[in-house]
């Protein structure tokens, strides 16, 4: 633990005695190693540290040393913390590193996960968790083996406009009817999105999965059944089976709630919302699930709600349960349970029938 510096105790005092008292220790900050320097680690993760109040950036893994070249000096992790995938063993002798986030494509995640945990470091891995729910226990399995935590990617489960929205399904809204989410955009051509082997299937693995996650928190009910249906376009070589497009699922909980998802990969405009009708009114999000400008209406009315750095809540919630003991709020059961869900969606668009989960 770091000790309070002089000038931090006299800042502390000068701001009044209930921020800092005199003698309490500071909490060290986590440090992280981010593995797979790609778009959304460049440009959401790691610019999302500087607002970080219990997580540091302190290495970089990658099978690019020019990207740790460029981006190591403007992070300031320094060389000696730099590892490739072949020589990411080594972080078992790095103390500083305590957790590794896994931001590469997600068939490669079941592999990177294992090499974390073998190396002794707690894991955040991105979503989609992995194509197939085996790959997914294994997961599990092994970071639970070396004795560590694993946190799911959902960002959303620590972004303030979705949390406000759980809050008024469980308090305000009355007894809920019927939640909707829709997810969709049009995907260029030439990303691994596009190739099965590497994300483990279409728009439904990717995008979709922000709706599917949605109906489960908005509604806070696990589906025993899903209807599902998929549409390729004609014409379209991005689409094949395997590779889908357009998903349209409803799912049938216990408590009867009517519940619809969408996703696709060729809309344009895209969709990013979610709807939920209760008896005392009606929440609508759109943007619902971005990366900034989320906007939630009650009824058509605007509900005000102080926005935060979701990714910096996301990654300061796993070194607080690293540090301070406690349980991580999207481990890595609730993604295996999408994905679960996922293929009970894909067998249910196969076969033309209801399937039981
Ligand atoms: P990207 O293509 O921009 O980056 C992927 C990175 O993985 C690259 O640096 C690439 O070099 C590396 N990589 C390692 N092994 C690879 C392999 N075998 N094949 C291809 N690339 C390999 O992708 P991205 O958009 O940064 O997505 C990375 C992960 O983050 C995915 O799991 C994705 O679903 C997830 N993601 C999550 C969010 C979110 O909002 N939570 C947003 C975007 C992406």
């Amino acid at each position: 633990m770091e000790q309070l510096s002089r000038r931090t105790v006299l800042a502390g005092m000068a701001a009044g005695p209930a921020v800092l008292r005199l003698g309490e220790p500071q909490k060290r900050k986590v440090g992280w190693a981010v593995l797979g320097l790609g778009s959304y680690a460049q440009n959401q993760i790691m610019p999302s540290f500087k607002d970080c109040s219990d997580s540091k950036l302190v290495a970089l893994v990658s099978g690019h040393p020019e990207k740790m070249e460029r981006l190591g000096p403007q992070y300031g992790v320094e060389k000696h913390a730099w590892y490739s995938y072949e020589s990411m063993h080594k972080l078992i002798y790095n103390d500083e590193v305590d957790i590794v986030y896994v931001i590469t494509p997600p068939s490669t995640h079941r592999g990177f996960v294992e090499a974390a945990a073998k190396a002794g470091k707690h894991v955040c891995c991105e979503k989609p968790m992995a194509p197939s729910v085996a790959d997914c226990q294994a997961m599990i399995d092994a970071v639970r083996k070396a004795g560590k935590l694993l946190q799911i990617g959902y960002r959303c489960h620590y972004q303030a406009h979705n949390m406000r929205a759980v809050e008024m399904c469980r308090k305000s809204l009355g007894k809920i009817k019927s939640i909707t989410s829709d997810h969709g955009f049009n995907m260029g051509r030439g990303a691994w999105r596009l190739d099965p082997k590497l994300a483990g299937g279409g728009s439904m693995m990717d995008i979709g999965i922000y709706s599917l996650n949605a109906l489960r928190y908005l509604s806070g009910e696990e589906p025993t059944t899903v209807t599902a249906k998929i549409t390729n376009p004609p014409g379209d070589d991005r689409f094949y089976p395997g590779m889908e497009d357009t998903v349209e699922w409803t799912m049938t909980v216990r408590s009867g709630v009517h519940l619809k998802g969408t996703s696709g990969y060729s809309w344009q405009p895209g969709k990013n919302r979610f709807e939920v009708v209760g008896e005392r009114g009606t929440l609508f999000a759109d943007p619902a699930t971005f990366y900034t400008n989320h906007r939630l209406t009650l009824d058509g009315k605007e509900v005000a709600v102080n926005g935060n750095n979701q990714f910096a809540a996301q990654m300061d919630h796993l070194s607080r349960c690293v540090r301070d003991g406690g349980k991580v709020r999207t481990p890595g059961e609730e993604g295996l349970r999408d994905i679960r869900i996922i293929h009970a969606i894909y067998e249910s668009a196969r076969t033309g029938k209801t399937v039981k989960l």
